[in-house]
């Protein structure tokens, strides 16, 4: 057994000041530290309430030659290679402050990143890091001829192909990531570009920040930089770096082997997607089978003091877990004696969806009381996305109900992701979302 890691976050506030790549304008970056399980999070202290998005990949929004993040109508352009710093250089949780919606560009390396890293320097806390471990081998492959395999590993490892137009530039590296490799043989290495990606983007005035100070151009056989080539690999080098830059969107540690064939940020974020999907779907499959009693859970009487549904209508029988504040699961067994089963559908009984999102609301809603510890205030329903129902219900099933606040506007406003689990299995899930009112 390796010894347990510990969750880290910067020591202190520390930023810095340069131009934006697409702008042009000056932006300045500050690092501040964050509690346990916060991530990294970015926030635009341009605009008014100063939002934060969070560095995950349900909030990727663009992957045209650099990775865009977004919640609402609020973006993030180019955050890879600062995420591949915090996250190489063992950052778990930090804000990312800025005063313009990209980070300062650098040389476009991920360099100065990393000496910001260490002037604010690393601090453990007291919770574990969480991992995800690459249990079998997974892949995604897109039209452009990238490949992607994931193999499982008891470390994080890169190995990478990265091959120009008509194979020029092709080059390999393999390596295994550590703060200290990363600091030596990634970060330094140059975004790269090929002249006629990024002719008609300068005619459109598109890369106003953008020069040979912070990429190194690839036109023909030639490579125009302001400074010589850092490493005579520093292409694939460079494709490593945004790797790990767009893995940091999966929030958690990867023990794996990326294996890496013509990577680029559209691939690299699927597999972050397939990987987030993985990790979803082993959380809500982790339902305990002991039934906890005491403290730890809610009898029938007492999700009832919660809870104004009755019978028929009441879809809970008990709460057998709260997580921290955020998370909670419950159960419901279905038996042939449910008033729906009559209508729905005679000869062959299956649960209605209408019915499951209900039971995911009801769940949801114990989770809130618990939160505003007030009964002055009610939570109502207020929409139902991302509805997905994968398999049937039938009488006889226990589902096992889990909901997860994922995001609250202060006393107004709660977002939840839910989920029914038959059998080990995702039955149905849905992002339910709550208004608070007084009563
Ligand atoms: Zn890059």
């Amino acid at each position: 057994m390796a010894a347990t890691e510990f969750q880290q976050t910067v020591g202190k506030i520390a930023g810095f000041t340069g131009t934006a790549l697409h702008t042009g304008e000056k932006a300045t970056l500050r690092l501040h530290p964050a509690p346990v399980d916060h991530g990294i999070k970015f926030k635009r202290k341009d605009l008014q309430d100063e939002p934060t998005i969070d560095a995950k990949i349900e909030n990727l929004k663009t992957v045209e030659r650099a990775t865009t993040i977004g919640e609402g109508s609020v973006r993030v352009h180019t955050v890879e290679h600062v995420l591949a710093a915090l996250s190489a250089m063992g950052v778990d949780n930090a804000i990312v402050e800025m005063d313009a919606n990209e980070p300062p560009i650098g040389d476009g390396s991920a360099q100065p990143y990393v000496d910001l890293i260490k002037k604010a320097g690393v601090t453990a806390q007291e919770e574990p890091r969480k991992f995800f471990d690459v249990r079998e081998p997974m892949h995604v492959e897109t039209k452009t001829g990238a490949l992607l395999v994931l193999l499982p590993d008891d470390k994080f490892r890169i190995s990478c192909t990265q091959a120009g137009p008509n194979n020029q530039f092709t080059q390999f590296l393999s390596l295994e990531i550590t703060p200290s490799i990363f600091e030596g043989e990634i970060a330094p290495a140059r975004t790269f570009v090929y002249y006629e990606d990024v002719e008609p983007l300068m005619d459109k005035n598109l890369i106003k920040g953008g020069s040979l100070e912070n990429a190194i151009v690839v036109r023909g056989e030639a490579v125009l930089s302001k400074e010589p080539l850092r490493f005579s690999d520093e292409f694939v080098r460079h494709k490593i770096l945004d790797i790990i830059g767009d893995l940091a969107l999966v929030g958690r540690r990867i023990r794996g082997h990326v294996v890496a064939v013509k990577p680029g940020h559209a691939a690299n974020s699927e597999l972050a997607r397939a990987l987030a999907r993985e990790q979803t779907r082993r959380s809500a499959m982790s339902a305990p089978r002991a039934i906890p009693i005491g403290d730890s859970g809610l009898d029938t009487s007492e999700v009832m003091k919660i809870l104004p549904h009755r019978y028929p209508f009441l879809m809970v029988d008990r709460v057998i877990g709260f997580e921290g504040e955020n998370k909670i699961t419950a159960i419901k067994s279905i038996t042939i004696n449910e008033p729906f089963f009559q209508g729905h559908f005679p000869g062959h009984p299956v649960m209605p969806g209408v019915m499951q999102v209900e039971a995911m609301a009801q769940v949801a809603s114990i989770l809130l009381f618990k939160l505003t510890k007030t009964s002055s205030r009610v939570g109502y329903f207020m929409s139902a996305d991302q509805v997905k129902f994968r398999k049937p219900i039938f009488p006889g099933d226990t589902i096992f109900i889990h909901a997860e606040l994922t995001r609250a506007r202060g006393n107004r406003m709660a977002k939840t992701k839910c989920y029914c689990v038959v059998n080990d299995a995702i039955v149905s899930e849905a992002e339910l979302m709550f208004t608070f009112l007084d009563k």
